[in-house]
């Protein structure tokens, strides 16, 4: 099978512009960055989504996650930060090889990640909690 774009540049067989690595992850700029500064930490193995990556790769990737977050606060002035990850083609992943967002955040940076409330009543609350909860 070919290899996703994502697992090329994991083995460097594509250049990224790479602020981390170690045996698990590799972590590296956007190329169309929603902020100065937006990483991505990426598993070097090749997992499709975060539902499917192991708890241990998981850990570890959000660990670099965090550093990187302090790092863009202490080093790049952020004065916040998004954590992202999209899970599947409905939530607008478009490489299919999980990948954590680091975005930093400015005053003003005119970013606007907005959830819209929606109307909801508590029958339908106490069925979603049940749905989730016999889920896990
Ligand atoms: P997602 O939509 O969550 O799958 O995010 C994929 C991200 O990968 C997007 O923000 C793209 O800008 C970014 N991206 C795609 N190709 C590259 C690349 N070669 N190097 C760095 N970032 C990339
Ligand atoms: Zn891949």
């Amino acid at each position: 099978m070919d290899k996703c774009i994502f697992c090329k540049i994991a083995s460097n067989e594509i250049k990224s512009y790479k602020v981390y690595e170690d045996d698990y992850v590799i972590a590296f700029l956007d190329l169309n960055p929603a902020s100065r500064g937006h990483t991505l930490v990426v598993t070097k193995e090749h997992f499709d989504n975060f539902t499917t990556v192991p708890k241990d790769i998981l850990n570890h990737t959000m660990n670099v996650a965090q550093l990187i977050a302090q790092a863009a606060i202490t080093k790049l002035g952020a004065k916040g930060i998004n954590i992202i990850t999209n899970v599947g083609k409905a939530a607008g992943q478009s490489i299919m090889h999980f990948h954590v967002h680091v975005i930093p955040r400015y005053e003003d940076d005119g970013l606007s990640l907005t959830f819209p409330p929606k109307q909801i009543e508590d029958k339908e609350l106490l069925l979603i909690s049940d749905s989730i909860k016999s889920g896990m």
